[in-house]
């Protein structure tokens, strides 16, 4: 491991997530009434940024918020965890919204409603800003043109990009080309492959991309590289409070580990930790463990 913090880039997209928490989620035309509610920083690539950050390394984001007053909270709750913020712009309109539902088992339900994230694109200047960096990660809760162009940004650069295919939708080829690390859960790698036994899928992505993250929730995670043999790692055994990015704490964790020159089963090993603490807590990004916390888990 060397010393310095690695830096890290990340491309995605910051929104409110407005949570309500429920015994049983409603059906439709059926009013319940929630136990709780939070207004919590979230989005999925604010979310990475922020476990990056917790993990330890120094991480700067990309993306848009709108000129509300979420807007100018959300920034600040990046820059609160020490995130470098310069790559995020306010556009008018509103900020990206998630409705979350958290049932009275810790699963979730989230509509997201996109706002100043559907703005988001690769601008001048934003190239300085990932250069030099041991990774940068990537989400789908961007225009797919704006991942695509993050993507051949990391990569022209030489710096390995990571994508997270979340919400699952198609992946163009032309963006499949330019990553290095593809991050589903068991859905999403169902979605793109159309197996749900996890070592198939892991093979049928592996003919697509170099190095594929495979997390399975509670069954933990599988690693796999082009023409080595697949690393797995279990969960961490916890009572599940709040699965909110829980595989966004995975995946920002993994990339710290790994830029740290880690083997992937020790990232992973780092990874189920991070992860473990933040579904054991309430909320997204407020969630995340540091990384001394996670340092103690593991010892
Ligand atoms: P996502 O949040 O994207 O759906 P997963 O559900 O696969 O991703 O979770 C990512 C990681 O978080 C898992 O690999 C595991 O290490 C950890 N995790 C998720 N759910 C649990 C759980 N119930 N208990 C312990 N660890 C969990």
């Amino acid at each position: 491991m060397s010393s310095a913090a690695p830096r890290l880039a990340v491309f995605g997209s910051v929104n409110m997530d407005l949570v309500a928490y429920v015994d049983e989620v409603p059906g439709g035309g059926e009013t319940v009434t929630g136990t709780d509610f939070r207004q919590v920083p979230g989005g999925k690539g604010a979310n990475q940024a922020v476990a990056a950050a917790r993990a330890g390394a120094d991480v700067t984001f990309l993306g848009a918020v709108g000129d509300d007053a979420f807007g100018t909270e959300l920034r600040a709750n990046l820059v609160a965890d020490g995130i470098d913020a310069s790559g995020l712009r306010t556009v008018p309109g509103v900020s990206g919204v998630a409705h979350i539902v958290v049932d009275g088992r810790g699963g979730n339900r989230i509509i997201v409603v996109p706002g100043a994230n559907g703005e988001a694109g690769v601008a001048e200047g934003d190239e300085a800003l990932v250069a030099g960096s041991a990774a940068l990660l990537l989400q789908l809760e961007l225009p797919m043109h704006a991942v695509v162009a993050g993507a051949r940004l990391g990569r022209g650069l030489g710096v390995p990009v990571y994508l997270t295919p979340a919400p699952a939708r198609d992946l163009p080829e032309e963006l499949l080309e330019n990553v290095d690390v593809l991050v589903p859960n068991q859905h999403e790698a169902a979605a793109i492959t159309g197996h749900t036994e996890p070592y198939a899928a892991l093979a049928s992505l592996l003919e697509r991309v170099p190095e594929v993250l495979l997390t399975l929730g509670e069954d933990g995670s599988l690693y796999g590289r082009r023409g080595e043999e697949p690393v797995r790692v279990p969960a961490l055994r916890v009572e599940a409070v709040d699965t909110t990015a829980a595989g966004d704490t995975f995946c920002g964790s993994f990339a710290v580990a790994r830029a740290e020159g880690r083997s992937a089963r020790e990232a992973m090993e780092f990874a189920a930790a991070a992860a473990a603490i933040s579904v054991g807590r309430h909320g997204a990004s407020s969630s995340m463990a540091s990384r001394d916390e996670v340092e103690a888990l593991l010892k």
